[in-house]
């Protein structure tokens, strides 16, 4: 990928990073793959440098850099032939936190963040449910009070498609709390809980996904039946779990955004060099327009991908330095005024529509990278051993989650051009 433009704190991000994922050539990822084994050698390089903290504050034990430099970290680990299987081992640490960093309480500051910086506790994220889907605020799952006076609260329901839920510690759950009859919007009611997943507690059952990419993490069903969790679970305020989660939402757009350029870029990367090696017909095989435009055409989705993604990114990190209760009146008066102003006029649907735009465009620039990839290796693009087969069968999980390409569009529809919402 160009590099040109980049900060240098995303440079340095890029190169240390980089040097960490060599560790990991593509044939571990074969293998992972093919036995459906859990990276953990990968995360665990990871964190043992601190980059699983790399969004979050100094002051929690974090890197302080911004969802920017998470963006590029993500990019370059799908980039060096980890995939999405090596972004999705490590991405909801970084994403997940940050609702946990802004509300979370003294408790879950001091023990939870610190345990996923250092890689000791791993966590999930479970929002989606089977019978909801993308319509997210009808989710289902509910936690009440337990009946007896008691503090704990009981969560019954089921979730779907929760990725590493058999390798984490803890699940970020969204579950009502209020029934939606006794609400005066959907928004409401729902609260974000920290929650352990001990499997030793009744109510709680796993069911693993077989699924088609990304096969070295797990992905899950997982049920719970009046599985108890302590009140102090609970982060922020009972009620406004929905408007909590979607500052970790924007962050994921972004982060999902970096992880499809980076296998966009390995793709291509991949197939303009077999494209100058393969002779066919006595010459190679890059020679023939029908193969070299394709794949400059994918070159230049992805740059312009590229752009939208850190874009998004920036003005995510510009938004989020604007809210920041901590910020001290000293670190404002050193920021230029020029930089405070425009921090001040981010308005969080700007940010909403930069990061699901980054979403979409780089999850479609990947898919034509990586289809391309596949068909310039001709036979060989079907053979584990080239890698760009593994890359096609994970490129469709950015155009699928967190949310997919028909709500960006429907999103896109509402919120920019005002047409009536369709949903
Ligand atoms: C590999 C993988 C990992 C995942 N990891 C996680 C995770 O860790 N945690 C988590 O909570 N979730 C996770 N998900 C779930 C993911 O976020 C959802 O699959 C995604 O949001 C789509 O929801 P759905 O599958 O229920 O699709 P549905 O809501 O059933 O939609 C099906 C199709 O209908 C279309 N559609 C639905 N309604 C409309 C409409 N009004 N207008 C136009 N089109 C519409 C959708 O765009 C889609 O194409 C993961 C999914 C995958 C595949």
């Amino acid at each position: 990928m160009e590099t040109t433009g980049f900060t240098e704190n995303q440079l340095t991000v890029r190169e240390a990073v980089g040097a960490v994922c060599a560790q990991f050539p593509n044939t571990y990822w074969q293998e992972k793959d093919r036995k459906e084994e859990d990276p953990s050698e990968f995360h665990a390089a990871l964190a043992r440098d601190g980059w699983l903290g790399i969004a979050l504050p100094e002051s929690l034990g974090g890197s302080g850099l911004g969802i920017s430099e998470a963006t590029m970290m993500m990019q370059t680990i799908a980039e060096s032939g980890a995939g999405m299987a090596g972004a999705q081992s490590i991405h909801a640490n970084v994403y997940a936190t940050q609702p946990l960093a802004r509300f979370g309480s003294a408790q879950q500051l001091q023990t939870t963040i610190p345990n996923i910086i250092s890689g000791r506790w791993r966590t999930c994220f479970g929002v989606t449910e089977p019978n909801s889907g993308l319509d997210t605020l009808r989710l289902a799952t509910t936690a009440t009070r337990a009946p007896g006076g008691g503090d704990d609260y009981l969560v019954s329901g089921q979730k779907i498609w929760i990725t590493c839920a058999q390798v984490s510690r803890k699940m970020i759950l969204l579950a009502r709390t209020t029934p939606l009859e006794h609400v005066t919007k959907p928004s409401q009611g729902l609260s974000l809980f920290c929650i352990d997943l001990d499997r030793d507690k009744p109510g709680l059952e796993l069911r693993k996904i077989r699924k088609m990419g990304g096969r070295a993490v797990d992905a899950n069903e997982v049920f719970f039946d009046n599985y108890r969790i302590p009140a102090d679970s609970l982060v922020g305020q009972e009620g406004n779990g929905f408007k909590i989660i979607l500052h970790g939402m924007n962050a994921e757009r972004c982060l999902l955004a970096g992880e499809a350029l980076g296998l966009g870029y390995a793709a291509l990367a991949r197939a303009a060099a077999y494209a100058r090696e393969r002779v066919v017909f006595r010459r190679a095989i890059g020679q023939n327009q029908a193969i070299a435009h394709p794949l400059a055409d994918a070159y230049m989705n992805l740059e312009a991908a590229k752009l939208a993604t850190y874009h998004a990114a920036r003005l995510y990190d510009m938004s989020a330095a604007a809210a920041q209760d901590g910020a001290s009146k000293q670190e404002q008066q050193e920021q230029p005024q020029q930089q405070q102003q425009q921090q001040q006029h981010i308005r969080q649907d700007a940010v909403g529509v930069a990061a699901n735009s980054a979403k979409y465009l780089a999850a479609e620039a990947a898919f034509r990278a990586c289809e391309r990839a596949v068909m310039t290796h001709g036979g060989m693009g079907y053979a584990v051993e080239y890698d760009v087969e593994r890359w096609l069968r994970e490129c469709l999980v950015p155009r699928i989650a967190p949310v997919s390409r028909e709500m960006i569009l429907n999103y896109v529809s509402e919120k920019v051009l005002e047409l009536p919402r369709s949903y």
